[in-house]
């Protein structure tokens, strides 16, 4: 202002009121940053809009951040900068995004930054660390500016731009921000963050008639030329029976798929060619439209049996006096079809619904299931879809497209503003947890917060509940309704224990196989019956040691050893991905007999390939599966019935749904069970559970689960076998009771980190006195070393803190704590120290 010329009407722009904004910047900061509104921006500025502005050393960096509030307080204690650009003249973010922002960093103790940050896929983002592209879907040329079109001329002969490199493509005196705003506005570009995000659209191969044979006449004609040449006059006529051109000439310009003309023969192939040569037939690409698997519905109808009816009736009965209902439905029960039901009775009544699922990709059965009822009108969000389809969802959220979105975890950041149903399937996945980076959300306790907020109901679906959940429904808080019976005629599978000690005592094992499961395996193989195989561990074996001097191969940077990966020839750490290769002999004493020990799947695969030398054999793990779509086509081999075995991890064991499958069997289960962990006992019941749960879904022969296990009297075996989830509910809960675990308490786990092993636990020790004094020695354990004590060259220390449910006042304490750890990072003697505070921890 100061700098104004004086002018006529200075009396009244003294008047004038400045504006500022409160932003949301997407940088993990405590705190919201005050930027000045430029005149001509007032009136259209919103709350929950994304506007540019400059941050760091001289403006140096770009950043898209959120209005969080308006106002007209200059801030105290620092000169605020100018708004740059706005890029939303609707707010993009609801009242409702804010709040829960606002909620989340408060509860899960992280910067509100970082929980846009994951919210806001990074297509939304426009930064001085973006790319952009051009959109190659781009269809609207005549809406571009003459500069714009020079410049899109350009952008096309690059993959991608940066930021920079676009800003001095288009010359220093051009608003970069308000130039990227206008091309996204037209859809000329596509702006991403990281280069595996880059789109890259599938292009399709198709052939279609010359423009001379559209019309009736000439096309008679061509067919009788072509009576001499039957093969040719094949060709022709497959393309007509799929492009009935007798019908409606203008089908021919969209033309068919080349694969479904050549499909067969090489005969017809070479006879495409001429009749490509001689200009019958023409050949021309197109961009595959991203969404094109999304057909629209065909109008299934699903007849619920009896049961899963009286199921659906009875959800909808506790919805009246509760807001959150537990369905308890053993595996193969046909929850799905129920979810169905009520889902397409919250979409009747005009409201929205969020299907959320622990991963997409392993649960691909699903959404082709639900995709057959709800067609083009249900949106998918999961981690395997770029950035730029994830924003196409965000805005069919916003636009009223996409009633109804199945997602994993991230989808609860969807702009849902009218939501009525909330459906979380096996709601006691831990990937609904975020371990890393913060915010550390369980996605199914954002759910019921959401639900809150907007009056929606929230179904919890599990064959095997967390105790948390349980323990709420039996105390009344969420209804309960149960759905223990099969669909169909199927029953569940019958459970064998191997016991291994016996096996090994008669020489009777071969390898990891029991003689019981390879028996097993060969019978089902004879039946041609499809088997599955659990070992949660991949690679070939976990450990490399050298028999003569002990020696064993350990990362170099974590307190692990390194697993051995016989694919790849390497050694790999898993947590921080350090690669590197084997060592012929020792490298300490020389020897040459370095042997592997213990087993990953990639082992099992191979073992099976020896014994079952005519068998097909398929492997699902994280090592299998990098790929976009590597999941699907696992499956649907699988499915496709030309596989006899399926050897995975964890994967498998979730929510996948095979015809022929009767056996299952289970590796190494005493690992499973024994691991130190007051969770392991109840995680042990869930992963054998529904990994058991996979076997014989189909009414016929009931299927067989061989568990392998040296102690066959360990009593969560037996309830296993009994499929008694109750009685491994009394005895934990009370365990639980006893020792004051979750649900009776809450935990927060906080996390000391620094290069040096005395300095971190200088400081875990302090942190961990001061929370003692104040809270109380029952309350704050530790600081202990977890049972990897070092990651990436960071030594670990680790402080639990139970709060009891009723009688603390946790936001209290979440303040005192935080302060405490802001002690330690202030404090100039502790430099380097982290603290990670990880909120209902699990
Ligand atoms: P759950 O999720 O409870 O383990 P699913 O929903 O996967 O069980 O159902 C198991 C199988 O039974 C699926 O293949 C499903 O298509 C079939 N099924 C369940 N209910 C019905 C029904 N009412 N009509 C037809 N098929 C059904
Ligand atoms: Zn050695
Ligand atoms: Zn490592």
């Amino acid at each position: 202002m100061e700098n104004q010329p004086y002018s006529l009407f200075s009396s009244l722009e003294a008047e004038e009121v400045t504006f500022f904004a409160d932003l949301i910047l997407p940088i993990p900061v405590p705190k919201l940053f005050t930027y000045r509104v430029p005149r001509g921006m007032a009136d259209i500025l919103k709350i929950g809009a994304r506007v540019i502005v400059p941050f760091g050393k001289n403006n140096g960096r770009v950043l898209t951040a959120v209005v969080y509030r308006l106002h007209n307080t200059p801030p105290g204690n620092y000169q605020a900068r100018y708004i740059s650009e706005i890029l939303d003249e609707y707010p993009l973010v609801t009242g409702y995004q804010l709040e829960l922002f606002n909620w989340m960093s408060a509860y899960y103790m992280c910067c509100i930054g970082d929980v846009m940050n994951v919210a806001l896929p990074s297509g939304l983002k426009i930064s001085s660390q973006s790319k952009v592209q051009f959109n190659p879907d781009f269809d609207y040329p005549e809406l571009l500016t003459e500069f714009e079109s020079t410049l899109l001329t350009e952008l096309k002969k690059h993959p991608a731009l940066s930021y920079d490199e676009l800003s001095r493509l288009a010359g220093e005196s051009t608003n970069i921000p308000a130039l990227i705003k206008s091309l996204i506005g037209k859809k000329a570009v596509i702006v991403f963050e990281e280069v595996k995000e880059k789109y890259i659209p599938k292009m399709v191969r198709k052939v279609r008639l010359h423009r001379n044979y559209e019309e009736r006449e000439q096309l008679l004609v061509l067919l009788q030329r072509l009576e001499k040449l039957p093969k040719q006059q094949e060709v022709v006529m497959r393309y007509l029976s799929h492009i009935p051109l007798q019908r409606d000439p203008t089908l021919n310009q969209k033309g068919l798929d080349k694969t479904i003309l050549n499909q067969d023969e090489e005969l017809s192939q070479s006879s495409l060619s001429t009749l490509l040569k001689n200009g019958v037939f023409e050949a021309f690409e197109v961009i595959q439209p991203r969404f094109s698997d999304n057909s629209p519905a065909s109008s299934v109808e699903i007849k619920l049996t009896d049961a899963q009816r009286t199921a659906s009736r009875q959800i909808m009965a506790q919805f009246e006096s509760q807001n959150i209902v537990l369905f308890h439905g053993i595996t193969g029960s046909g929850k799905t079809e129920v979810y169905i039901d009520l889902i397409q009775q919250a979409i009747g009544s005009g409201s929205q619904v969020l299907y959320l699922l622990p991963e997409i990709a392993l649960t691909t059965q699903i959404v082709v299931r639900l995709q057959r009822v709800f067609g083009d009108k249900m949106g998918i969000y999961h981690s395997k879809f770029s950035d730029n389809e994830r924003v196409e969802v965000w805005k069919g959220v916003v636009s009223g497209q996409y009633q109804f979105v199945v997602g994993v975890r991230s989808a609860v950041f969807l702009p849902f503003d009218n939501l009525g149903l909330i459906i979380v399937d096996e709601e006691h996945e831990t990937s609904y947890k975020q371990h890393d980076p913060a915010p550390r959300y369980h996605a199914r306790d954002v759910a019921i917060m959401l639900a809150h907020w907007q009056q929606a109901k929230v179904l919890l679906g599990s064959a095997t509940p967390s105790l948390e959940t349980y323990y709420q429904a039996r105390q009344g808080r969420y209804g309960l309704v149960e759905l223990f019976q099969r669909f169909g005629e199927a029953t569940l599978p019958n459970i064998v224990l191997v016991d291994t000690r016996q096996e090994k005592k008669q020489k009777t094992m071969k390898n990891e196989f029991s003689s019981a499961l390879l028996y097993a395996l060969e019978m089902n193989m004879e039946r041609k019956e499809q088997s599955i195989l659990f070992q949660n561990r991949r690679g070939y074996s976990p450990y490399m040691q050298c028999e003569d001097c002990d020696w064993t191969a350990e990362c170099p940077n974590c307190a692990v050893s390194l697993t051995y990966h016989q694919r790849d020839a390497e050694l790999r750490c898993h947590y921080c991905g350090h690669k590197e290769e084997v060592p012929r002999v020792c490298p300490t004493c020389g020897s040459t007999k370095v042997r592997t020990i213990g087993f990953g799947t990639e082992k099992l695969e191979d073992q099976l390939q020896i014994y079952f030398p005519e068998s097909r054999i398929l492997r699902m793990d994280l090592d299998t599966t990098r790929a976009k779509n590597a999941y699907q086509q696992i499956i649907q081999e699988f499915e496709g019935g030309q596989v006899d075995m399926l050897v995975g991890t964890q994967m498998i064991t979730k929510g996948l749904d095979f015809d022929n499958v009767s056996l299952v069997g289970i590796f190494d289960a005493d690992r499973l069970i024994r691991f130190p962990d007051f969770r392991a006992t109840e995680r042990a019941f869930q992963m054998l559970t529904q990994v058991s749960g996979r076997a014989g879904r189909r009414a016929g022969r009931q299927g067989t689960v061989l568990i392998q296990t040296s102690n066959p009297q360990q009593t969560i075996l037996q309830k296993i076998i009994e499929n008694d989830y109750k009685g491994l509910y009394d005895e934990e809960i009370q365990e639980r009771q006893d020792f004051n675990y979750p649900p009776f308490s809450r935990l927060i786990k906080l996390t000391v980190r620094h290069p040096d092993r005395a300095i971190s636990q200088q400081a875990a020790e302090r942190l961990a006195a001061e929370l003692t004094d104040a809270l109380g020695s029952s309350r704050v354990l530790g600081p202990e070393e977890p049972l990897v004590e070092r990651i990436r060259n960071q030594f670990l220390f680790d402080i639990l803190i139970k709060l009891e449910r009723d009688k603390v006042n946790v936001k209290a304490v979440k303040a005192y704590i935080q302060d405490r750890i802001n002690d330690i990072l202030t404090d100039k003697g502790l430099r380097q120290v982290s603290v990670v505070a990880d909120v209902d921890c699990l």
